[in-house]
């Protein structure tokens, strides 16, 4: 077994661990690997051994990788999506998993009718309301939601978020919980056009507390990939 497939058994199984602990369904947690500054033999590799979801954080990044990549899988935008690059983005990505503002919603759902298309979206949450991060305002999550639902060529998710860095990953639990409140509730709420399937939170450090939380996609990059080098 190369580093990867250790990597790769070592993460399933702590999904696993965190999943029956928490009541669930391994199955039903997602695995998004995240390939920002791996270079696309090791991102081959990784698709060869099963991964079928990829994360990348910038459009342009992916853009010299998603056509060199064969295989069964889809590519997700994790990172902060510029306007003038919404035309590309929607082309390459199966989802935007960091829909941020009203602006960028409103101009991904004009490029997604120029193209006949419908384009799948998890809302960024701000959950920690740090400056250094993009995302909605936890409060203000159902109202922008809302507001997104008219957009009729956007189908949103769910929610995703980046929990502050904290030495502990236990201390992020409070944030991970917060988030979960606010899934629950709007999808209690049935808003219609959108669907509340995906509550993407977690990273390498601190994906078990997520998946206990509520999780069901977690994105990891240096716990399959080892630590990133700048390419
Ligand atoms: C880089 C990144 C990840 C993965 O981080 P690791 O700590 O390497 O697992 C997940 N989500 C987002 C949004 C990222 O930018």
């Amino acid at each position: 077994m190369d580093t990867f497939e250790q990597n790769l058994k070592q993460t399933k199984q702590k999904i696993h661990l965190a999943a029956t602990k928490s009541g669930r369904n391994p199955d039903d947690i997602k695995l998004v690997a995240v390939t920002k500054n791996v270079p696309p033999q090791k991102i081959q590799e990784a698709v060869d051994k099963g991964i079928n979801l990829l994360g990348e954080n910038r459009v342009q990044e992916a853009a010299t990788k998603v056509n060199i990549i064969s295989g069964c899988v889809n590519w997700h935008l994790i990172g902060h999506l510029q306007t003038n690059k919404v035309k590309h983005a929607i082309e390459m990505f199966s989802m935007i998993q960091s829909l941020d503002s009203m602006k960028l919603a409103l101009e991904i759902d004009r490029r997604a009718k120029k193209i006949n298309k419908y384009v799948d979206v998890l809302v960024q949450i701000n959950i920690g309301r740090e400056t250094s991060k993009y995302g909605i305002d936890p409060d203000e999550t159902e109202d922008f939601i809302k507001k997104v639902a008219n957009c009729k060529n956007i189908r949103v998710q769910g929610l995703m978020a980046i929990a502050p860095f904290k030495e502990n990953p236990e201390d992020v639990r409070p944030y991970f919980s917060m988030m979960y409140g606010i899934f629950s509730k709007i999808k209690k709420n049935d808003i219609p056009n959108v669907e509340m399937k995906y509550l993407s939170m977690g990273m390498t450090h601190d994906f078990q507390v997520a998946i206990e939380e509520g999780s069901n996609m977690v994105r990891i990059g240096t716990g399959l990939f080892g630590q990133r080098s700048k390419i």
